[in-house]
Parts: C-alpha cells; sequence; structure tokens
C-alpha cells in the first residue's frame, strides 16, 4: 500500500509534471481533450486486475460477475447515444478497433478506397507502413487543392475503376463535415461496404451537432478520448447485428486477448457524461471557438503574414492553418506557438511542399480549452494571441503573460493539485 510518491518518485515526479504542463498551459491538439477526474477514476479503478476474455454473460474466467455489469452498461450507453443496434467497447484504442473493423468485412489482398494520409486521413486508412497498407490493396482519394473539400467525383470515379471492397469516410485532419448519405450511395453502385471512422467528431455527433454516419454505414469505428471526452481507447458500432458475429470475434479473439475492463468502465462514465446537457453545451462551445479561430487567422493581417486557413473555415472542432505563403514553416510555427504555451502539431496542407517532418501548416483543435470551459470571448482573446505569435515580430513575453491569464482564469483539474 506505499503511495506512487514513495514507491516510485521518478514516476510520480513526471506525472506531477505533466500535470502542471496540462494546467498551465493551453492544450490544443486537436485529437486530445480532458478526461472527467471521474473517468480517470475509473481507470484507475481495480477493475484493472480482471481478466475477462469473451464477451459479457460468456466469459472465459470465472469472476467476471461485476465487470460483466459494467461493460454491458457502456455498451447499452454508447448504443442509446449513437443510436446503433451494434457495440462492442472492447478495443483498445482507435486503430485496434480499425484493425477488427477492417478484417471484419474484408480479407488481406482486398481494395479498400480511403482518404489519403496527406490530405487528412489516418494512418490506419491505407497508409504503407501500417497494416492497411501492407496487407490491403489501397487506392486514396483526396481533397480538392483549391476548395480544400473531399473531392466526390474523384472518389465515385476511383471507386467505379477499382471496385473496392470496403470504402473508408473519415479523418484526422479535416475542417467539414462529409456527405454521408453520398457516400452510401457510391459504396452501394459498386457493391462496396462503407466504414466510417468517426474518431474525431463522435463528440459532435454525440451532441447533435454533426450529421450521424451511423444509419449510413455497415461499421463505424471511433475513439473514445478526442472530441468524445473519455479514456484512451476505441468502440466499433453498427446499425444492425450483421456483422455482430465477426466484429466481435475480429476484436476477440482475433486481436486481443483480455479486455481492459477498467478502460471500459471508464468509457460507460464518459457515455453518460455523454448524454447530457452539459456535455453538448460544451460541443456547441468547440465548434464556436473554431469559428473564431477560423475567422481571426484569416483576417487581414493574418493575411499579410502569409497565415490562411484551409477550406477557408470549419465545421468542426478544429482549423487547419495553411503556412505556404508564411516564411515559417510547420514545425517552426509549432515551436513559437510552444514557446508562448500552447500546444499544438504541425500538419502537412495537400501536396505540401516540404517534407513530412517539417510541413507547411498546423492543426489548432478546440475540444479541450471548451472542457476547460473557454467562453466565445476566451477564445477571441486566443485566436488573437496565436495570430499575433504568428506574425514575423511577436513579443514572446507579452504573449506568455496572455497565455497564462487565460490558464489562470479556467483553472484545471484543482482537485488534483496536492
Ligand atoms: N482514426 C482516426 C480518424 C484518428 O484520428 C485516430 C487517432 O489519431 C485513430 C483512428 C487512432 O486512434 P488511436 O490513436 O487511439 O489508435
Amino acid at each position: 500500500n506505499t503511495p506512487l510518491h514513495e514507491l516510485d518518485p521518478a514516476i510520480a515526479a513526471a506525472l506531477d509534471a505533466e500535470l502542471e504542463r496540462q494546467q498551465s498551459t493551453l492544450e490544443m491538439i486537436a485529437s486530445e481533450n480532458f478526461a472527467p477526474v471521474a473517468v480517470m477514476e475509473a481507470q484507475g479503478s481495480v477493475a484493472t486486475n480482471k481478466y475477462a476474455e469473451g464477451y459479457p454473460g460468456r466469459r472465459y474466467y470465472g469472476g467476471c460477475e461485476h465487470v460483466d455489469v459494467a461493460e454491458q452498461i457502456a455498451i447499452d450507453r454508447v448504443k442509446e447515444l449513437f443510436g446503433a443496434e451494434y457495440a462492442n467497447v472492447q478495443p483498445h484504442s482507435g486503430a485496434s478497433a480499425n484493425q477488427a473493423a477492417l478484417f471484419a468485412i474484408a480479407q488481406p489482398g482486398d481494395t479498400i478506397l480511403g482518404l489519403d494520409l496527406a490530405h487528412g486521413g489516418h494512418l490506419t486508412h491505407g497508409m504503407r507502413l501500417n497494416f492497411s497498407g501492407k496487407q490491403f490493396n489501397v487506392v486514396a482519394y483526396h481533397v480538392d487543392t483549391d476548395s480544400g473539400l473531399v473531392d466526390m467525383a474523384e472518389v465515385e470515379r476511383l471507386a467505379k475503376e477499382h471496385r473496392p471492397k470496403v470504402i473508408i469516410a473519415g479523418w484526422s485532419a479535416y475542417p467539414r463535415q462529409l456527405d454521408f448519405a453520398a457516400f452510401r450511395r457510391i459504396a452501394d453502385e459498386v457493391g462496396a461496404y462503407l466504414w466510417v471512422d468517426m474518431a474525431h467528431f463522435a463528440g459532435l455527433v454525440a451532441a447533435g451537432l454533426h450529421p450521424n454516419p451511423v444509419p449510413h454505414a455497415d461499421v463505424v469505428t471511433s475513439t473514445t478520448h478526442k472530441t468524445l471526452g473519455g479514456p484512451r481507447g476505441g468502440i466499433i458500432l453498427a446499425r444492425s447485428k450483421e456483422f455482430a458475429k465477426k466484429l466481435n470475434s475480429a476484436v476477440f479473439p482475433g486481436f486481443q486477448g483480455g479486455p481492459l475492463e477498467h478502460v471500459i468502465a471508464a468509457k460507460a462514465v464518459s457515455f453518460k457524461v455523454a448524454a447530457s446537457e452539459e456535455f453538448k453545451e460544451r460541443q456547441q462551445r468547440t465548434i464556436e471557438g473554431a469559428r473564431i479561430l477560423a475567422e481571426r487567422l484569416t483576417a487581414p493581417d493574418a493575411r499579410e503574414a502569409g497565415v490562411n486557413v484551409l477550406s477557408g473555415g470549419t465545421d468542426v472542432h478544429l482549423i487547419l492553418v495553411d503556412l505556404r505563403a508564411s516564411d515559417l514553416d510547420g514545425q517552426q510555427a509549432e515551436d513559437r506557438l510552444h514557446e508562448v504555451g500552447i500546444t499544438v502539431n504541425r500538419n502537412a496542407v495537400p501536396d505540401d511542399p516540404r517534407p513530412p517532418m517539417v510541413t507547411s501548416g498546423l492543426r489548432i483543435g478546440t475540444p479541450a480549452l471548451a472542457t476547460r470551459g473557454f467562453t466565445a470571448q476566451d477564445f477571441t482573446e486566443v485566436a488573437d494571441v496565436i495570430a499575433e505569435t504568428l506574425k514575423p515580430v511577436y513579443d514572446a513575453d507579452a504573449l506568455k503573460a496572455r497565455v497564462k491569464a487565460l490558464a489562470d482564469k479556467h483553472p484545471l483539474y484543482p482537485v488534483l493539485n496536492k
């Protein structure tokens, strides 16, 4: 029963420093969020000790009566939240969910059609070094260079030409909504399955602020830790039970052994939160904050500094900053924002002239700050700080002070302070 600080001071110090970092800086990585303390409590619970291979009521281990209750609650809540008839809450991560989903509906060697990684797709949608790129025949669609929008005419043309087994609709870096009905129509025309990966925008869907892909897709995957605001993990959903057996068996025993029942309990808590009015209001502020950022970073003084926003704006929780006309590359811009206390990640713009480790863009997201309580007024200040930081001449000390004032105004996890 030795406390962490006594048992392992090195790890305790690293975790204390991480808490301090999260509290004192502005977290604007679009895929990150702050899980509620109750979610972390469930995730740090005794359920971490339990082996429970199998599914509720059909386990390969004894003593599962309590984790069965928690896992069934997670399943029931997430089905209700997204209007799905099928749910699997066991995937350890978004990538695990995607691997299981793909292997449930396709065989190695089959053709898959997904959004190119360099145009905003995810590694698991067919990147060369990922399982998806190594084991499947990948065809990629793109965004239109002028509009920044997914080129649906290209999706249709490639689908007709290559007749993929699976069409993937989903993204990691895209500021607009996808037309799921159009993807469905194209999939039906060529006899493909439609898999939607809503990892990024699931929280917006849960709040009713983004179209729900579940009625359109054969299978839907998601992470639980991005806009959805839960513990790190993955889920698989489907509108019907058609693929239930294949999906369950792909997760276990296909790719995983024992489920992380502590994380599943935490997922259940986060699904309860996601069904609340407070959550909806938070997602509204998330989208509003991203719109405020887009507006500020397309203002004349930002344009003069070579800063622009891909697609001209946003419908979701993130913006993509285009730095092709700036003296700063993506790496330099990321470093400069880090210097003033704002954490973002550099991101390739379509047909980026710079290498992937440098890039000519930034991806900036608002979920974590919205969770922290940021209002439209706060986001206006954040947007101005970012615009000023990306100018050729900037006053780092003054900008740091403005970041600190915002962080102090919205304390994060005060109950965790020692
Ligand atoms: N799918 C999409 C669209 C993502 O953006 C991500 C994460 O970045 C994933 C899947 C993978 O999630 P994880 O990092 O939990 O494996």
